[in-house]
Order: structure tokens, then C-alpha cells, then sequence
């Protein structure tokens, strides 16, 4: 046959168009292997794609989500899930009110017996967010105030508040027979974290003090979630080096404020003093640091 161009252009098309349509398959492959849950101990799980981490029970007798993300990713997630297992969720955890804590709400209701959180948690979502057509929030419909458990087949869960943090509302979850604690975002792990300040009802002092009450509770065998950071688990260490950052963060912006010097040149400083290991996940963080800390303390932005 002899190839004419308009032969040798069809046919150079319908190859493209092969390559495509396996580049799509294959696309469609990447994302699904992405996604894909990581085994921390027994049946407890963590996914990440976009957002705070999710924890996650998932044996037989009981399924349970720690944190909800996005609808996006909250439905990748349980793509995930149901290929280990089949059953409804016994109850999705939103750690705190943050969206990309609770955005997610709006997927998994449908395949959630209950939501719960600390009350704080829901008052400030309801608070701080707009519930429109534009902006749907699904609230927890079960909340508790100090502490909470529940029996879930072969695990036991606890969940409890110490006080004022990363939120006014922030619990941290542990399954207690697995020994896996999800703190939400009480750790950004080795990076500087997110602070809303006043409005979030923030306290830099408390944080740390809760982060020291998390450690002497739990064991050197404990694994913990963290809700963001270099690495998404870990250990006390990780701990006490969180608690370590939100201290020097207070005592050099208090020390500033008493030197005089005004809230420029606190939040254009170069460094904490005693803070060398933590990074930017995005740039701007520890200048942000410096002014949710200079807002705290002088109840000014
Ligand atoms: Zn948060």
C-alpha cells in the first residue's frame, strides 16, 4: 500500500488516540495506587491527599474515621477503605472545626452512622463558616465536653479535650487496644504550624501545656497521627518538640513587647531563638507565627 500523507496522518492520529486512551488508564491507575492507605499497627490506618491526615479503624466489627478532609479526597478515601472493608462508618471524629478537618463531612454523611466531635468544635464551624449552597457544613450531630468512649469491637476508643490550643476546640483520639493517638493538628510535625489567633480561640500557653499533658499520658509505645508535618507520625519526641516551639515562640514575642519594640519588628524577625529545626511548608509561616503570637499576647492584631 502506498502511504500517502492523508493515510500516514490517520494513521499517526489513531496511535495518539491509543496513547491517550492508555494515558488516561493509566492516569486513572496512578491516582487509585496513590491513594492508598498506610499501615500503622493491627487495623489502624492513615491516609493522606489533601488536608489533615486521616486516621482510620478498619476491621470487620468496626469502621472509624478520624477526620474528614475534603469531599474530594474524602471519597478517595473510602474508595480505599471499602476494599479492606464493606460496612458502614460506626462514627467519623472531626479533631477540630478547621475545613480541611470537617469539609469532608458533606461526603461521608451519607456513609456515616454518627459524627462527633468536641462541642467547641461545632460551635465554631457554626461560628466562623457560612452553612450556604456555596459553602454546605455538616456538623457533628454527637459532641461531648471532657471526654468520651466507646466500645468498637475488638478496639476501645477514647477521646478527650484538655483546653484551649491549635482551637478552642481541638480532641485528640485514641485507640486504646492498637495504642494509636490522632492529636489532629496539636503537631505540625518539625514545621511551623498553623495559628488562627483570636478568632480561632487560639492559646499558645495552653497548647503547650496540652502537648505535655498528650505525652505523660500515653506510653514510649504509642504511635501518634499528626495532622500535618514532615513526617505525619511519630512519637513523644515529636511531642515534646512541639511543645518546645510553641514555648519559644511565646517567651521571644513577650520578651519583644516588653523591650518596646512594636509588631513590625517582631514579626520581621529573622529568627526564635532556640528554633532551628522546623521548616516552612509554605513561605511566610514563622512571620505568621510571630503575629498570631503578637495578637495573643496583646490581644491586637
Ligand atoms: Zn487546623
Amino acid at each position: 500500500m502506498k502511504i500517502t500523507r492523508k493515510s500516514f496522518l490517520k494513521a499517526v492520529s489513531i496511535l495518539a488516540g491509543g496513547a491517550i486512551l492508555q494515558g488516561n488508564k493509566l492516569i486513572a491507575k496512578l491516582h487509585e495506587d496513590n491513594w492508598q492507605l498506610t499501615n500503622l499497627r493491627n487495623n489502624i490506618w492513615t491516609f493522606t491527599e489533601q488536608g489533615g491526615t486521616i486516621g482510620i479503624l478498619a476491621d470487620k466489627d468496626a469502621l472509624v474515621v478520624v477526620d474528614a478532609q475534603f469531599p474530594d479526597s474524602a471519597k478517595d478515601m473510602l474508595t480505599a477503605v471499602n476494599k479492606k472493608v464493606e460496612r458502614k462508618i460506626d462514627f467519623l471524629f472531626n479533631t477540630h472545626h478547621h475545613p480541611d478537618h470537617t469539609r469532608g463531612n458533606l461526603y461521608l454523611k451519607d456513609f456515616a452512622d454518627n459524627i462527633a466531635a468536641h462541642e467547641n468544635c461545632v460551635r465554631l464551624q457554626k461560628t466562623l463558616y457560612g452553612n450556604d449552597e456555596k459553602n454546605p457544613q455538616v456538623y457533628a450531630n454527637i459532641t461531648f465536653t471532657k471526654e468520651w468512649t466507646a466500645d468498637l469491637g475488638n478496639e476501645k476508643l477514647y477521646a478527650y479535650r484538655y483546653g484551649n490550643a491549635h482551637t478552642g476546640g481541638d480532641a485528640v483520639f485514641h485507640f486504646v487496644n492498637s495504642n494509636v493517638v490522632h492529636v489532629g493538628d496539636l503537631v505540625f510535625n518539625r514545621v511551623f504550624p498553623w495559628i488562627g489567633g483570636l478568632k480561632d480561640e487560639s492559646s499558645i500557653v495552653t497548647w503547650a501545656e496540652y502537648l505535655e499533658d498528650v505525652a505523660r499520658r500515653f506510653s514510649d509505645d504509642t504511635i501518634f497521627i499528626f495532622g500535618h508535618g514532615l513526617t505525619i507520625t511519630g512519637n513523644k519526641n515529636d511531642l515534646y518538640s512541639m511543645r518546645d516551639y510553641m514555648t519559644a515562640l511565646n517567651d521571644f514575642t513577650k520578651k519583644q513587647i516588653k523591650a518596646g519594640k512594636s509588631r513590625n519588628e517582631i514579626i520581621e524577625s529573622k529568627e526564635i531563638p532556640g528554633v532551628k529545626d522546623r521548616k516552612e511548608m509554605r513561605s511566610g509561616m514563622m512571620k505568621a507565627n510571630l503575629a498570631a503570637a503578637y495578637e495573643l499576647i496583646t490581644e491586637k492584631d
